[in-house]
């Protein structure tokens, strides 16, 4: 089998309702899709969902990364040796995360298409689903609390908060959400690296009374010391999501103990392949591990979650990138009941064309 034609296209969204994060007002995305054919008939998709800030990536450099590093690659190649071709691309898309995600994502179709078999049953198939949490972006109180209320009543039992631009005011979401939604709904805080050591510990102690699930990246990337310093004192998981880019960074932070959990994204460290090794690293340090995502099409999404359903240690997901977004092409890749996110469990990632 040998790869005959690679088309790469962009493709913009409509975000539903624009949401706020600690530096961001995110009200449409522009995603990138990959169809690999074959001389076989068969052909694979992928999805990049390239951030500036995140991946350091925009959808024009993944087109170009993809016309100038990946075609030459991957033109008249075996798509079924993942490894080898995406050796091949290591180098040239070292500073394209996504793009080289998108590719991993389209080999591995093409894998799960020839075998007859969904991508996570290849890998192990642990799970056939997992539970995601929603996210709130940053707003007023009584906002939150209301989408907080919309949320549970639609099923979801995890619910994420973005903040760090004001802990007292942080606290005071986070306390209003848990009255609204009692206890049985999971609440999970993500500061975008907006925190210092000090707001976090005050976060983390006002919070106290109402038992958040973990807090995600609290301080800068850049600064492991300081994450390490509310890990130390935080009497809730600490985790780390823009600190982890990729393998090393993981073995680092793993390696002096500077973290309890990782959030993998499929879009940061360059597909499943590599998901696969990070999370390798952080089972081996005893860390826990969420898969994320960015905004990305429900194809971006199925590949995390065929991860996440292939691996005992992947416990959480956060894998709601897609559900606000207007002209998916690919929506109906994953199937959401409840809260509870199911593949489709058809052979690859789920995704037959893109309309
Ligand atoms: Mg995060």
């Amino acid at each position: 089998m040998r790869i005959t034609k690679i088309e790469s296209w962009e493709h913009s969204m409509r975000l539903e309702e624009p949401y706020t994060i600690a530096y961001e007002t995110i009200e449409s995305t522009t995603n990138v899709f990959v169809r690999i054919e074959t001389s076989e008939g068969i052909a694979g998709y992928g999805c990049a969902a390239p951030d500036l800030e995140v991946t350091g990536e925009t959808a024009e450099s993944v087109m170009k990364a993809c016309r100038d590093s990946v075609e030459p690659a991957l033109k008249g190649a075996d798509p079924l040796r993942i490894a080898l071709q995406l050796s091949k691309l290591k180098k040239p898309l070292a500073a394209h995360p996504s793009a080289k995600a998108m590719i991993d994502m389209a080999l591995y179709d093409i894998l799960g298409k020839v075998a007859g078999l969904p991508v996570y049953k290849l890998l192990g198939g642990f799970r056939d689903r997992i539970r995601t949490s929603i996210t709130i972006g940053i707003l007023p109180v009584d906002a939150t609390v209301n989408k907080a209320r919309e949320f549970t009543a639609q099923g979801f039992k995890a619910i994420k908060i973005k903040g760090g631009l004001d802990a007292e005011e942080d606290i005071e979401r986070v306390i209003r959400v848990r009255e609204a939604v009692g206890e049985k709904i999971e609440i999970r805080f993500d500061a975008n690296q907006e925190y210092s050591v000090k707001d976090a510990l005050r976060f983390i102690d006002g919070t106290r009374p109402v038992k958040i699930e973990l807090i995600e990246q609290p301080t800068p990337r850049g600064h492991p010391n300081e994450l390490g310093s509310v890990t130390r004192k935080a009497p809730i998981p600490v985790m780390a999501d823009e600190s982890i880019m990729n393998l090393l960074d993981v073995f680092r932070l793993a390696k002096r103990n500077l973290v309890d959990m990782v959030n993998i994204k499929l879009m940061k460290v360059g597909g499943i392949f590599e998901a696969l090794h990070i999370n390798s690293v952080a089972h081996a340090a005893n860390l826990e591990v969420m898969v994320g995502c960015m905004d990305e099409a429900a194809l971006g999404i199925a590949g995390g979650l065929h991860f996440a359903l292939a691996r005992p240690n992947v416990l959480y997901a956060d894998l709601d990138g897609h559900f606000d977004l207007a002209d998916d092409p690919t929506a109906g890749s994953v199937i959401l009941r409840n809260g509870i996110l199911y593949t489709r469990n058809e052979p690859g990632l789920g995704c037959e064309g893109i309309g």
